[in-house]
Formats: structure tokens, C-alpha cells, sequence
């Protein structure tokens, strides 16, 4: 605990910690070194570990990078963290992010943008940008993020680490702040793909204060980690021939399935039509389900309010319209707009139908192939500042990350090597729905 106090002072300038808990960490290490000396510690017992500032931590404050959360104190813990500190792993501090986990490069953030460790005028990738500069950094072992449409696995591919976003239902999310529910998941993002297993193996199964997890049993992820056999992969062909992706990155995903074919696994392109309707099927129904999620905020029962309200209607407003920061306005004038009554059949009803049929696509895709594999992102990390003035070229960066969160099935980023200024370049594994021990298997003999 002691060394990663000191690493998260020496990086303070990443700005990926919002608050560390210095004192309750080395008393929790305190404790653990006693259970050790009993032999009574948990599987984690030593794991150091970061939040993103969207899980709830009892008695903790949790901001979701928003300043309309201030002075707010999470009245419980989130069963995905409780089952970690259940293993005995310390909870270092709380990490930058997005607000309302929106965003692509931790540029919305109220408490400032997130450098990456690599280069630091670039980004890390968001929304768990603090999440993924801290374990790329070396100032914690793992992070808990949160993925609705890349939010893992994009940080993870721009700062070079592992980022897993599970299949949708395999970890509660009891206590993670929603953007949007029926996208959100609660993933892990390590330096291996052993410890993302060891992790999600842990917060996984069912949970009586979320009816979406499902009560499937939990496999023993860490100990399945060993691939053999040939595996079946399709990729998409655009995404080693589009020139809209960056070079570099085609060349290192061409090179891996190239290796693949080599090793004798069956690798074939696939064309995937909807693959240009995702990110507005994704943009569409996010939107929608954020505005209504974030209708709670309102200057009554949490954080800031507004002095200078008159009555309730203006309390309303004064305090939504200075609480928020412009993204999240930006959202939920848009979510609003696709829920109104003269527009929801145009868009939001259109946009679920489009969801069924990627849904119906990756299942017939799934029953062809055990794997797509894609790059994360269609770039490496980006210049602070380089996409903040044009939102639709900020939401391209989700291109390839979304269509997990569509469909609800698990996808994993790995780092493969660097391109161009030594910049991470990451690779993605996506799996059949609650897929994740032959994808965390395979993408362990893919590190
Ligand atoms: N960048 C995407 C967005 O802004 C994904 C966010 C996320 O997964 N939380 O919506």
C-alpha cells in the first residue's frame, strides 16, 4: 500500500485519482497482514484497487465525475466491490471518469482531464480514462470500470492494458450509477488477462438487489486459462481494409490473424451490413434510457442545488442546468428528443428493431465462428483537445466497442504491441453470449 501511495503521488499530474484513501487503505493492510499470518486471507488478499467514480462505496463520497453529486455519500456498497473487498482486496482511492460515464476521452469530466501515461498530451481513452492510466501507470494493481459502450475496453486498448466488459447480467450492478441500464456492465481492467479472470470470477453470480444477473453458475475463470485446440474467427473485412481506420492499427490486426492462420485456426472475413448502424442504434437508445435515469438528479434529493431557484419548476432547472456539464445536456436533450411523442416511433422504436437484428446477426455469426476479433478502436490515443469541438467524431471512437453492448455479449481488450510513437494498440476478442471462459482462455494465449 505503501508503494502505490508513493507511485499515486509521483503521478499525481495523470489526475486519474479524484481521492485517495491513504489512511483506510494501510489500516485495511493491517488487517489483511494479520489474516495472512492466521492463513485465514482471502484469494486477494494484497490486490490493490481503484474505483471508477460511478460504484457506490459505503460511506464513500461518489461524484460520477459530475458536480451535481457534490457532498453526496454512497449510503451502501456495490456488490461487485463488496465481493472484492470480501477477497480482502484494498480499495486504494476513486478514479476519474467521464461524467455519467460519457464520454470517450475523460475530457468530461468536472474534476479534469485524465492524462495518458504514454504521452501526456494525449488522452486515455474514456469514460474509465482514471481507471485505465492508474493500472497503466503502475498506481494500483486492477481498476473497476464501467462499459456501456466501450468504456473498458477503449481506455484500456489507448493506455495498453487488459479491459473486460462481461457479458450483460454476469455481475451486478447493484450500486453502479446508471447511465444506461440495459447497456451498463461492471468490468475489470488489469495488467493480464489472469487477473480480469480471477476478478470477474469473483464479482460474478447471481444477486438478490439486481433481477438482471443471472443465476447461471459461475465457472472457475482462472483456472480454465489453457487454449487448445483450433479456433474459428471471423473478422470483419472493413476492419483491415477501411482506410477510415488508422494504418497502423490495420496492419497489427492483420498481422495477428495472419499469425492465427498460421498456427492452423480458421480465419475468414465476414461482411457485417449493420456494422454503419450501430453506433446511431447505440446513440439512440443510450440517450434515451440516460435521460430517463438521470431524471433523479433534480436539486432535491442529491447533491446540488441551486440557490437561486424561485420555485420548483426553476429549482429544477437551475440546478439540472448547472449541475450537468455539457455532454450530459447534450444527452439528454437528445434522449428526451427521441422519446417525444412525435419522434419515438422515427427513432426510438426503429433503433430497438435495429438492436434485434445485429442481435440476430451475431447469433447466426455465432453459430459460424467461437470468435470476432476486431481492433478496440480506430485510432490510437488521441491529442487532448484534438476531438472535444465535433461529438460525432468523439462517438466514433466507439465504432467497434458498441456492438458488444448491443447484443449484450462478452468482449475482451488485449494490448498487441504499439504502432507509431510507441502508442498502445489494443485487440479485441468477442464471444457468443456468456462465452467469457473460452474467450478469457483464448485471449490469454493470444497475450
Ligand atoms: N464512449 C461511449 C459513450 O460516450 C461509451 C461510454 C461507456 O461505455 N460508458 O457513450
Amino acid at each position: 500500500v505503501k508503494h502505490y501511495l508513493d507511485r499515486i503521488q509521483e503521478n499525481a499530474h495523470l489526475n486519474a485519482f479524484v481521492e485517495v484513501y491513504a489512511a483506510e487503505a494501510l489500516a485495511a493492510a493491517e488487517v489483511v497482514d494479520q489474516k495472512l499470518a492466521r492463513g485465514e486471507a482471502g484469494r486477494l488478499a494484497g490486490l490493490i484497487l481503484g474505483l471508477k467514480d460511478v460504484l457506490s462505496h459505503q460511506g464513500h463520497a461518489v461524484r460520477a465525475g459530475s458536480k451535481i453529486l457534490n457532498s453526496y455519500t454512497a449510503p451502501y456498497t456495490a456488490t461487485a466491490v463488496q465481493r472484492l473487498l470480501d477477497a480482502d482486496a484494498i480499495v486504494i482511492g476513486r478514479q476519474n471518469c467521464d461524467e455519467f460515464a460519457m464520454g470517450s476521452s475523460n475530457e468530461n469530466s468536472a474534476f479534469g482531464p485524465v492524462l495518458n501515461a504514454a504521452d501526456h498530451t494525449r488522452v486515455p481513452g474514456g469514460s474509465s480514462g482514471g481507471s485505465a492510466a492508474a493500472v497503466q501507470a503502475g498506481l494500483c494493481h486492477a481498476s473497476l470500470g464501467s462499459d456501456t459502450g466501450g468504456s473498458v475496453r477503449q481506455p484500456a486498448a489507448f493506455c495498453g492494458v487488459v479491459g473486460l466488459k462481461p457479458s450483460y447480467g454476469r455481475i451486478s450492478r447493484h450500486g453502479l450509477i446508471a447511465y444506461a441500464s440495459s447497456f451498463d456492465c461492471i468490468g475489470p481492467i488489469t495488467r493480464s488477462v489472469a487477473d480480469a479472470a480471477l476478478l470477474l470470477e469473483i464479482m460474478s453470480g447471481a444477486d438478490d438487489f439486481d433481477s438482471t444477473v443471472s443465476t447461471r453458475e459461475v465457472p472457475a475463470y482462472s483456472e480454465s486459462l489453457a487454449w487448445s485446440g483450433k479456433a474459428r474467427i471471423g473478422y470483419i473485412r472493413e476492419s483491415v481494409e477501411s482506410t477510415a481506420i488508422a494504418p497502423e492499427i490495420r496492419e497489427k490486426t492483420t498481422a495477428l490473424l495472419d499469425r492465427l492462420k498460421a498456427k492452423g485456426h480458421a480465419v475468414e472475413p465476414i461482411e457485417m451490413p449493420l456494422l454503419h448502424s450501430l453506433l446511431p442504434t447505440y446513440y439512440i437508445l443510450t440517450t434515451a434510457e440516460a435521460s430517463s435515469n438521470l431524471s433523479r438528479f433534480d436539486g432535491v434529493r442529491y447533491g446540488h442545488r441551486s440557490q437561486e431557484a424561485t420555485d420548483l419548476e426553476s429549482l429544477y432547472k437551475r440546478s439540472r442546468t448547472k449541475g450537468f456539464g455539457e455532454e450530459v445536456r447534450r444527452r439528454i436533450l437528445l434522449g428526451t428528443f427521441v422519446l417525444s411523442a412525435n419522434y419515438y416511433d422515427a427513432y426510438y422504436t426503429k433503433a430497438q428493431r435495429v438492436r434485434r437484428l445485429v442481435r440476430e446477426e451475431s447469433e447466426r455469426f455465432f453459430k459460424q465462428f467461437d470468435f470476432l476479433i476486431s481492433p478496440v478502436t480506430p485510432t490510437t490515443a488521441f491529442k487532448i483537445g484534438e476531438k472535444t469541438e465535433d461529438p460525432l467524431q468523439m462517438y466514433l471512437a466507439d465504432i467497434f466497442t458498441v456492438q458488444a453492448n448491443v447484443i449484450g455479449n462478452p468482449a475482451i481488450a488485449i494490448p498487441c504491441g504499439s504502432g507509431e510513437n510507441s502508442l498502445p494498440i489494443g485487440i479485441q476478442v468477442m464471444a457468443p453470449y456468456f462465452g467469457e471462459k473460452n474467450m478469457l482462455a483464448f485471449a490469454s494465449y493470444l497475450e
